[in-house]
């Protein structure tokens, strides 16, 4: 028993070196990625299921360095939040989707909602309203075209404060949805309070909706409590027509995933909405 203990801490003691040195490897080639130029913004679409047609679009960042290759955000977002370099990047991604919603205004396209993710941190400054101000006046986009993804994250640290920037912001005229609705812990108590205006139903009780009659349960009464709170819903991760009949049949307002369409570049989204929009 011994034997075999010291050796499995030996195990976890070079598991955590590997990853401690991964996170470190990750913060430094971040710290380069913007003024590199290796981050871009894809948008994913996301669709009203009863106009069927395009209301909104998800900007989700990509980086990738010569060094290392593509990087998935679920591995570089908690790496630039323990860093702080998550307020540059997140005011870069902010900034890049609202100049693109405008540039797709500009250029005629049926008018969207850009809904962009902020990390809980960025969502402890205090500064943040104006700065989504001032990024709005600058590229010229009205308040009404900006949604902000927040997780439920927001509240854990200081809820007090995370509901007075909510208030400022809900004034100032931007929408907010909680992602991942449902994951969390005391959604309910947050609704009450929250300023919000939608709740994105999270992938993983989407996934299995077809099947699984819990995840369905649990679907239909996210879809019921929103309605009658006054609410929005958009379920993420949709991948197959028996999902999208099943939220349909539970009258979700909008729907996003890969059924529809991957997140893509500008130029493919550009070219959905149009082809949409001639239907
Ligand atoms: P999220 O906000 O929950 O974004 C949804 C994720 O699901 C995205 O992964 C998207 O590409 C993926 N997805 C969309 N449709 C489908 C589908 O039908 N099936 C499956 N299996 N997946 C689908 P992605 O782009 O890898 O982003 C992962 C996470 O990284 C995001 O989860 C978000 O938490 C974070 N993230 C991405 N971009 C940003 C950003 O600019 N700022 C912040 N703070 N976080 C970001
Ligand atoms: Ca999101
Ligand atoms: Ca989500
Ligand atoms: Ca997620």
């Amino acid at each position: 028993v011994k034997h075999s203990g010291r050796h499995g801490l030996r195990f976890f003691t070079a598991a955590m070196q590997q990853k401690a040195a991964r996170h470190l490897q990750l913060v430094n080639a971040l710290r380069y990625a913007l003024e590199r130029e290796q981050m871009h913004v894809v948008y994913q679409p996301q669709m009203s299921l009863i106009e069927r047609r395009i209301v909104g679009a998800e900007a989700l960042l990509r980086w990738s360095t010569p060094e290392l290759g593509t990087v998935s955000p679920a591995e570089f977002i908690p790496a630039a939040e323990e860093s702080g370099l998550i307020q540059s990047i997140g005011t870069w991604v902010l900034r890049q989707a609202v100049r693109q919603a405008r540039a797709w205004l500009d250029l005629g396209l049926p008018p969207i909602v850009m809904a962009v993710n902020l990390s809980a941190i960025q969502f402890r400054n205090r500064e943040l309203p104006a700065l989504i101000t001032r990024i709005l006046d600058e590229e010229g986009l009205p308040p009404e075209y900006l949604e902000l993804e927040l997780t439920e994250a927001v509240a854990a640290h200081d809820p007090q404060g995370a509901i007075a920037i909510m208030n400022e912001l809900h004034e100032r005229g931007v929408r907010m949805s909680i992602d991942d609705f449902g994951t969390g812990f005391s959604s309910l108590s947050h609704l009450k309070k929250f300023k919000v205006y939608k709740l994105k139903i999270d992938q993983s009780f989407v996934r299995d909706i077809s099947t699984d009659a819990e995840d369905k349960a649990i679907v239909s009464a996210i879809i019921n409590m929103a309605r009658s709170l006054g609410l929005k819903t958009i379920a993420e991760g949709v991948e197959t027509a028996e999902q999208l009949a099943f939220l349909r049949a539970q009258q979700c307002d909008e729907m996003q995933g890969y059924y529809f369409s991957k997140p893509v570049q500008p130029a493919a989204f550009q070219q959905l909405s149009l082809e949409m929009a001639a239907k």
